[in-house]
């Protein structure tokens, strides 16, 4: 059957209601980025701490030496170390504040905790570990244990240290080695560090006026107080219960308090788009036929295939670049006008489903897959609080207020992200020379591949911005830790102790990312939120590198292939 024709004026129509949403939102966030807070110390100290850390033991500080170090025990050390291991390198330990591997999958333990992307694509190493994940889509416990599984198949319990925050990171030209500070008293040296530190590891609460007077219990989505809610949330049978935000973390918890809660409040600022969450149980004689080495497979089709999105297929054979846009966008209304379809099959009430919609295009925030999210709506002790693009503003004693009215709460869950990709700055760094690595990205960030930066050597970072963005985050940190890797064994094998990115090769891939970055104005155009830096001008630099995956894999190769125009290399000096 073929689509029916829609005129121009139709589509046109929904992009300026697309461009009034957002410019609503944006007069309401004048400070931007700045309306968060991550410096939890304080009356907000407790959103800071473990609650899975239970009787850590006190230790003795560490002063030692080992040849790899990461920050950080999450998928970006787990899938970086095998590669080491098998490259031989013995001498590697994870610091991690946590108290046990996994990052984002150790930290959101929250009710209904899952990936949105397929778990064939997202959990690493199957080969290696020999494993089919249990579903087409993963839950949360079955990621955490897949990497402690890592964590055990390449002994890197070992050496680890948790329950740890690395506060100093500094380059010793005495010595060459990294010596690396925590919170513990630590000074641990190191050749190679590895800032694996995550690209949403740091929570973030909405700075609200009265947040701290709240007489309540509060929790961020990524320290769950399973203490206060039981388990299986049987302690909130007869609890009313808030939850600001409906991000991605929200869209999977609501569900599973709308089950137990005696109330629920979901206090909205923008709605999600929410699209169907297409899961079964993986068929057993689909994995039994699986061959060795599938993953991989599987992964490289990924890496060959042009992107062919939705839009890029929808703009085939337009004549001019003006038309091609065009395509493209109608094509993404088209797609988020099915989304606002389904919201009206799915939720009773009609003004309920009309704050559910999303106005803007697809991508400009964080799609979300749920099939229990919008019929929770429909449930007699589940409220929607729209407050339409504002927010909530102010918090009394008893709970958030919107338009005067004060909703009583037992408990308040903070449902509003974390920082963003910064990887590599949350610790000082301070490199050769002394130069800190906050002063050097002060006009700008500079990296090559968003891996190396120069006057850093043997530093390496993940995750970070000017690389590769991906849906599939795992299989992005896969290349830049086969490239890691790839670069130590280059060191070890030819006898030299530091690599350091030359000043032109780093150069050259700022450039890189500010020419893909002023292809589009598509993220001004965008409702404010975390993808857009909350709609604040942005140095083109300071981003990722937009000119897509498959090449920014091919760029990694193409700095492999120069490692000695690409980098100092240097011998240890005596
Ligand atoms: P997000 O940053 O995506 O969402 C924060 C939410 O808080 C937004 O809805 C925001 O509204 C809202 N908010 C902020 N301040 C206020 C306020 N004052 N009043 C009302 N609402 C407010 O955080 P999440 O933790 O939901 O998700 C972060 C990321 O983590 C995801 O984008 C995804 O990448 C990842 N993730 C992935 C999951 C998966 O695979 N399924 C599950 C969970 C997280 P506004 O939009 O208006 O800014």
């Amino acid at each position: 059957m073929t689509k029916p024709q829609r005129p121009q004026q139709y589509y046109d129509q929904i992009k300026d209601k697309f461009r009034e949403e957002r410019d609503l939102r944006l007069d309401y966030r004048p400070p931007g980025t700045d309306q968060f807070t991550s410096e939890f110390s304080g009356d907000l100290a407790k959103y800071a701490v473990d609650p899975y850390a239970k009787d850590v033991p006190s230790r003795e500080p560490i002063s030692d030496e080992v040849e790899v170090l990461f920050i950080g025990g999450g998928f970006s050390a787990l899938l970086t170390s095998a590669r080491l291991r098998e490259g031989g390198i013995e001498s590697i330990r994870i610091v991690e504040r946590g108290s046990d591997v996994g990052g984002t999958w150790y930290w959101n333990r929250y009710p209904g905790a899952a990936c949105d992307v397929v778990s064939y694509d997202y959990l690493p190493l199957l080969d290696e570990l020999d494993y089919v994940p249990v579903d087409h889509y993963s839950r949360g416990p079955e990621i955490f244990s897949h990497c402690q599984a890592i964590a055990h198949k390449y002994n890197l319990y070992d050496l680890a240290v948790f329950n740890t925050t690395v506060t100093e990171t500094r380059w010793e030209e005495t010595d060459q080695l990294w010596h690396v500070k925590t919170d513990q008293g630590d000074v641990m040296r190191a050749q190679y560090v590895i800032c694996a530190n995550g690209t949403l590891a740091k929570p973030k609460l909405s700075a609200i006026a009265g947040m701290e007077g709240f007489a309540g219990h509060a929790f961020h989505t990524s320290r769950w107080d399973y203490d206060y809610t039981g388990e299986n949330l049987e302690h909130l049978k007869d609890k009313v219960v808030g939850i600001i935000g409906t991000g991605a973390s929200a869209v999977q918890i609501v569900p599973e308090l709308a089950k137990v809660a005696k109330e629920v409040f979901v206090f909205q600022r923008t709605p999600s788009s929410i699209d169907i969450r297409d899961d079964w149980p993986t068929d057993p004689n689909w994995a039994r036929k699986l061959e060795p080495g599938w993953q991989s497979k599987r992964r490289s089709k990924v890496l060959a295939a042009v992107e062919n999105s939705l839009e890029k297929r929808a703009a085939k054979g337009a004549s001019s670049p003006e038309e091609k846009l065009k395509k493209q966008e109608n094509a993404n209304i088209d797609y988020m006008m099915r989304i606002h379809r389904r919201i009206d099959e799915i939720v009773n009430d009609p003004v309920t489903a009309d704050s559910l919609k999303p106005w803007y295009m697809f991508m400009c925030k964080r799609p979300c897959f749920h099939n229990e999210y919008l019929p929770s709506f429909n449930l007699p002790n589940v409220h929607l609080i729209d407050t339409n693009g504002q927010g909530i503003t102010e918090i009394s004693a008893k709970g958030p207020v919107f338009e005067s009215k004060e909703y009583e709460l037992d408990l308040l869950i903070y449902a509003t992200g974390f920082e963003v990709q910064q990887t590599g700055i949350y610790n000082d760094i301070v490199g050769e020379g002394g130069i800190n690595l906050q002063d050097k990205y002060a006009d700008g960030i500079r990296t090559l591949l968003g891996i190396h930066t120069a006057g850093f050597p043997n530093l390496f970072i993940m995750g970070g911005y000017q690389a590769s963005f991906q849906f599939n985050l795992t299989e992005m940190l896969q290349t830049q830790g086969d490239h890691i890797a790839a670069c130590i064994d280059y060191v070890r094998a030819n006898g030299h102790h530091a690599l350091d990115v030359s000043d032109e090769a780093e150069e050259w891939w700022v450039q890189k990312v500010i020419e893909h970055r002023g292809k589009t104005n598509r993220s001004e155009d965008c409702t404010p939120g975390y993808y857009n830096f909350e709609g604040n001008e942005q140095r083109r630099q300071d981003g990722n590198f937009n000119g897509g995956f498959r090449q920014y894999f091919e760029h990694q190769g193409q700095v492999r292939e120069k490692m000695e125009e690409n980098f100092h290399l240097v011998s240890r000096k005596t």
